[in-house]
């Protein structure tokens, strides 16, 4: 099915749930209650008079969990994602504020490049701060208050077939083998999801997985945060790979609980900030003085810190033969670099898909193409802008799509622009948000623009 990218992802990013349920199905399972498994169970609660979410871990423990190692880490939400939770769930915002979360309208958003203000026009759009395990606690708050919605706590360990259709999940619940029937099974399982291996374990093919290896080291570190309301809420500092310094970039985010939430990232071999000492100087030394002033505080805890090897996509919508009432949503099936912040608004935009696929009417007992053509659009987005991001690092060595010279200098145009022309920073702003789809960058239009604001400000 050949879709307009431009037009399905505005389409997405228009569309909103349903008024009234329309339940389709009897019971949907979701693998996975994490971002993507609780955004998925959301929209499958207007369409399925049950809604099982299997987890293997406990949905009442807060905090950081097993399940989700990276959630010690700092996650921002684009305005994007903050638009579509928003959407699924009306007044998101006043309970994770009354919760805790920070806002981030824009005036509250600073952007450095190697030490200077970045960018003359911020993002017009709002968004939240706060801790992942808040963010996903929220989540959840809100979709288990849906009357058609349950938890099990038990480890998937495989799929029931009947014919070329999924009718269930294997699950162990405390050691003891379970199943779970569903019309739809939804797996979330993460980027480390086993859904590949249950396919070629039933007989059919594994989907291609495609990586780009990035070596990506992260520590994030707490800090005692003495104003309320501070100024400032999102800092975040990036360093070119021109400068001298091995520290590709930092953050602080002003999270609940009166913190900061601090983060420090390179690549390869350096790894900034693994202890107290070392990311303190660091932040002092290395970035601009907010940076140090937040580090003047009194650090709560120790230092985290997280290897991301490679960003990975599952072409599920490639495989000749794919079975009935099944879906794969959030990393499960594409997951990225996390310094661009994509993962949960991209979780947001699959259960998007989840819902207009839902909303056609389909037949459960047929493969979801129309899903998978949809999602696609999502992930290539994605996969696009963190992709050619990274292939501009000077460790990343491919591979690289066709086209890359000419796409990767008409970025490049484009991203000078955005320091001194507005049309242009904003509509990069709205594609790096994931409000609209990169392809509206390569109109030309929109490089003529940008090649004409680099020769003004030449
Ligand atoms: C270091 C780092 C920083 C990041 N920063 C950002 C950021 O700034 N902004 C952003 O939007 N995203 C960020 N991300 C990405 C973000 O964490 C994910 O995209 C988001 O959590 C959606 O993931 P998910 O729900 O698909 O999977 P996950 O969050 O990984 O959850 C998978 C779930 O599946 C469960 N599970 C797995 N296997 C089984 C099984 N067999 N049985 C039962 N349950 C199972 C796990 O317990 C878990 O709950 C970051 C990622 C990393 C690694």
């Amino acid at each position: 099915m050949s879709l307009s990218p431009s037009r399905v992802f505005a389409e997405l990013n228009a569309a909103r749930p349903p008024d009234q349920a329309a339940p389709m199905m009897g019971t949907a399972v979701v693998v996975g209650g994490s971002v993507a498994g609780l955004l998925a169970a959301r929209v499958l609660s207007d369409h399925a008079d049950s809604v099982v979410i299997i987890d293997r871990d406990d949905p009442q423990v807060s905090g950081a969990r097993p399940g989700v190692p990276q959630g010690t880490q700092l996650h921002a939400l684009l305005p994007g994602g903050f638009l579509q939770l928003e959407r699924l769930f009306p007044g998101f915002r006043d309970e994770a504020v009354a919760h805790g979360a920070v806002e981030a309208p824009p005036e509250a958003r600073r952007n450095y490049l190697d030490g200077r203000p970045k960018v003359v026009v911020p993002d017009d759009a709002d968004s939240l701060a706060g801790s992942r395990p808040l963010l996903e606690g929220l989540i959840r708050q809100q979709v288990l208050r849906l009357p058609n919605v349950k938890t099990v706590t038990a480890r998937a360990t495989g799929l029931v077939f009947d014919g070329t259709v999924v009718t269930g999940v294997r699950c162990d619940v405390g050691g003891v083998p379970g199943v779970e029937r569903g019309d739809l099974v939804v797996d979330a399982m993460g980027r480390s999801s086993r859904l590949s291996d249950w396919l070629e374990q039933a007989g059919w093919e594994r989907p291609v997985t495609r990586r780009m290896t990035v070596h990506l080291n992260y520590a994030t570190a707490l800090f005692r945060r003495p104003e309320v309301a501070p100024a400032s809420t999102v800092v975040m500092a990036l360093h070119t790979p021109t400068t001298a310094v091995d520290v590709a970039g930092a953050a602080f985010f002003a999270i609940e609980d009166g913190q900061w939430m601090t983060m420090m990232a390179g690549y390869g071999n350096d790894r900034p900030g693994r202890t107290a000492e070392d990311f303190v100087r660091r932040l002092r030394e290395q970035f601009p003085p907010e940076f140090g002033e937040v580090a003047d505080q009194e650090m709560l805890g120790d230092v985290q810190t997280y290897h991301h090897a490679d960003s990975r996509r599952r072409d599920f919508h490639a495989l000749d033969r794919f079975p009935a009432g099944l879906v794969s949503v959030g990393d499960a099936v594409a997951s990225f670099n996390p310094v661009y912040g994509q993962g949960m608004t991209a979780a947001a935009l699959h259960a998007v898909c989840l819902s207009t696929y839902l909303r056609s009417g389909p037949d459960l007992r047929t493969p979801a193409r129309h899903f998978l053509a949809l999602q696609k659009v999502v992930v290539d987005a994605a996969w696009s802008l963190s992709t050619s991001a990274d292939l501009a690092l000077p460790h990343v060595d491919g591979p690289y799509p066709r086209g890359h010279r000419l796409s990767s200098w008409a970025s490049r145009q484009i991203i000078a622009a955005t320091v001194t022309d507005v049309t242009t920073a904003r509509r990069f702003n709205e594609v790096v948000s994931m409000r609209e789809h990169p392809r509206t960058l390569a109109r030309p239009g929109v490089l003529l623009g940008a090649l004409r604001a680099n020769r003004r400000a030449r």
